[in-house]
C-alpha cells in the first residue's frame, strides 16, 4: 500500500460485524434490508456519506478504510477536492421551502459549490434540472470537475413554477480533504487473488450502488467461511476516480489479480447479464457463462465494450485485467435508472439473492477449475473393477456415468474441468464429485500433483 494513503481500523473490528447474517439469509430480505439502511445517506465520490455507508457495511464485514488525500495525481487523474453538504433549499417568496434536499438528496447536483441568492425564475431555470421522459421523477446528476451548482427536480414541478423571487441555498463545502474507500482482503491458500468490485458514490440510489454493495458485503461474509484457493480482494470504491485511484497506487500488485468482477445493478427483477471482460474469453467469463447456461433460465451475454461501470479502468489496455461486469438489467436499459424511481422498492430482495448464488456458483467454479491427467488412457478403464460402474439406475446415475467418461477421455492435462465442463453440458457439481471419486480410485491425478508443484 502507498504510504500516502491513510488507512483506519477501527479497534475492535472483528468483534463489530454480524457474522454472516447476509449470506445465510436465504430470501433475501437481509440485503434488502442493508439497503434500505444505505438508501438515505448522501454518498458522492468523496465525502462523509461514503464513510457513513463504509462504517455501515463494517457491521456485516471487517472492512479497511482507506483515504487518499485531495490533490494525488492518479495516472491522468486528480484526486478531487472532498465534498461534503448539509443542506440545500428553493423557497419562495412566501418561505416555503418547493424544493428540499432534506426530502431528497437527488435534488442536489452532486458536487454542487456553496450558493446562497435570490433569483428571478428564469435565472433560476438556467440552474434547474429535469427530465422530460420520465415527469414525475427527480433525475440524478453531477458535476465533479466543472465546478458549478444545480437543482434537479421532476419535469412536472419545473413546468408548473410560477414568476417569483426565489431564494436558493446550497449549504455545501468543497475542499481538499480526502478520497475514501473500502477494502477487505481475504487469505487463500493461494496470493493469487479474485477482484470483487463495487461502487459506493451514489446517493440516494438503490439498484445503481446499493445493491452492488448488498450482494458484495454478502459474498464476503460467506467466503469468509470457507476454505479458498484464492485469495478475495473486495473493494468499496467511488465509481471510476476510485477504481483509477486505486489502481494507480496499487501497480505493484495488480499481477496477482487472475479473476475479477464488478457487481452494479444487480437487484433488479430483470433477467440476469454478463459483460464479458476485454480478454472476452478469460476463466471468469467462461465460469460466469457456463454457470449462467447451467442455470437454465434467461440471460444475456454482452461483448466488451469501454463504456458502463469500473470494468473500463480493470480492463483498460494497459491494466488488461480478466474482469468481467455482472449486473441484472444494463445500466440506462430501465426507466427507472439514475432517477428517484431508483428506490429501495425498485430493488427485490428474491434478485439479490440471485445474485449472490450466482455468483458462489461463478466462484465455485474458478475455485475448483483443475485440469488432470487419465492414468489409464489405453481404451477406458473397466470401471467396474473399480466400484464405479453399475448398480445405479435412473436418469442421474446416467449422467453422473457421462461424467466419469467425460473427464476420462478428456484429461489428457490439457483440458480443465471448465473445458470438460462446457463441452458435457454437465452440472459442476456433477463433475466435481466424479473428478474426486476417479483421483480416490487412482484414475485420475491433478496435473500439479503429477508435477509435483
Ligand atoms: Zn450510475
Amino acid at each position: 500500500m502507498h504510504d500516502i494513503v491513510r488507512k483506519v481500523v477501527s479497534g475492535r473490528l472483528e468483534d463489530m460485524f454480524e457474522a454472516d447474517a447476509l449470506a445465510s439469509d436465504l430470501s433475501g430480505r437481509a440485503m434488502h434490508h442493508l439497503v434500505s439502511e444505505l438508501f438515505p445517506i448522501c454518498r458522492s465520490i468523496t465525502g462523509d456519506g461514503v464513510r457513513q455507508t463504509l462504517r455501515k457495511v463494517q457491521e456485516h464485514i471487517p472492512l479497511t478504510t482507506c483515504e487518499v488525500p485531495s490533490g494525488l495525481k492518479v495516472f491522468d487523474w486528480t484526486v478531487p477536492p472532498e465534498w461534503n453538504i448539509r443542506d440545500a433549499y428553493i423557497k419562495n417568496s412566501a418561505g416555503e421551502r418547493i424544493v428540499d434536499f432534506r426530502a431528497c438528496n437527488l435534488h442536489v447536483v452532486g458536487y454542487s459549490v456553496p450558493v446562497h441568492v435570490r433569483l428571478s425564475l428564469g435565472e433560476l431555470k438556467k440552474h434547474l434540472f429535469s427530465d422530460p421522459a420520465h415527469p414525475d421523477c427527480v433525475p440524478y446528476r453531477t458535476s465533479y470537475y466543472a465546478p458549478t451548482w444545480g437543482f434537479c427536480i421532476a419535469h412536472d414541478q419545473l413546468v408548473a413554477l410560477q414568476e417569483d423571487e426565489y431564494e436558493v441555498c446550497i449549504d455545501s463545502i468543497l475542499e481538499p480533504g480526502h478520497l475514501t474507500y473500502g477494502q477487505l482482503r481475504l487469505s487463500g491458500k493461494s496470493s493469487d487473488e479474485v477482484l470483487i468490485s463495487c461502487h459506493v458514490c451514489h446517493p440516494s440510489l438503490g439498484n445503481d450502488n446499493l445493491s452492488g454493495i448488498a450482494v458484495a458485503t454478502a459474498l464476503a461474509q460467506h467466503l469468509r467461511n470457507r476454505d479458498l484457493r484464492y485469495s478475495y480482494r473486495f473493494l468499496f470504491i467511488p465509481g471510476t476516480i476510485g477504481s483509477i485511484t486505486w489502481l494507480a497506487l496499487n501497480q505493484s500488485s495488480i499481477g496477482k489479480i487472475k479473476h475479477g468482477m464488478v457487481l452494479t445493478c444487480v437487484g433488479d427483477a430483470g433477467a440476469p447479464t454478463y459483460k464479458r471482460s476485454r480478454r472476452s474469453n478469460a476463466e471468469i467469463d467462461r465460469a460466469w457463462i457456463y454457470t449462467l447456461q447451467q442455470s437454465g433460465s434467461p440471460f444475456t451475454v454482452l461483448p466488451f465494450s469501454p463504456f458502463g461501470y469500473d470494468e473500463r479502468q480493470y480492463c483498460s489496455p494497459g491494466i488488461d485485467l480478466p474482469v468481467g461486469c455482472f449486473m441484472r438489467t444494463p445500466h440506462g436499459q430501465f426507466p427507472e435508472y439514475h432517477t428517484s424511481a431508483d428506490n429501495v422498492a425498485f430493488v427485490k430482495p428474491a434478485a439479490l439473492r440471485d445474485t449472490l448464488e450466482r455468483a458462489i456458483a461463478t466462484i465455485d467454479v474458478i475455485e475448483n477449475n483443475a485440469s488432470y491427467i487419465n492414468q489409464k488412457p489405453m481404451c477406458e478403464p473397466k470401471l467396474g473393477d473399480y466400484g464405479l460402474y453399475g448398480g445405479i439406475g435412473g436418469k442421474s446415475a446416467g449422467d453422473y456415468q457421462m461424467a466419469l467418461l467425460w473427464l476420462l477421455n478428456m484429461s489428457d492435462g490439457d483440458a480443465s474441468l471448465l473445458d470438460i465442463a462446457e463441452r458435457s453440458n454437465l452440472s459442476w457439481d456433477l463433475l466435481t464429485k466424479a473428478a474426486e471419486a476417479l483421483t480416490s480410485a487412482g484414475l485420475l491425478k491433478r496435473v500439479e500433483d503429477v508435477s509435483g508443484k
